[in-house]
């Protein structure tokens, strides 16, 4: 699943969740797959859509339109 990675400045093994290279103190990033900010956002709208009621949502702002 996870491949070693590798810092590009000193070639060291860094750990998979590390953005540091302990050898030579490089900064590296650790790429997400692209789906991940897709999936987070679809995520939160998931839970916004189950934590709230969208119908009474609905309905209060249908009555502030009609005021
Ligand atoms: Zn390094």
């Amino acid at each position: 699943m996870a491949e070693p990675r590798k810092c590009p400045k000193c070639s060291t093994e860094i750990g998979r969740d590390d953005d540091i290279c302990y050898a030579c103190g490089e900064h590296v990033p650790i790429n997400h797959p692209w789906y991940t900010l897709p999936l987070g956002g679809v995520i939160v709208i998931g839970l916004f859509w189950f934590l709230t009621d969208v119908d009474a949502l609905i309905a209060y702002f249908n009555s502030l339109l009609q005021q």
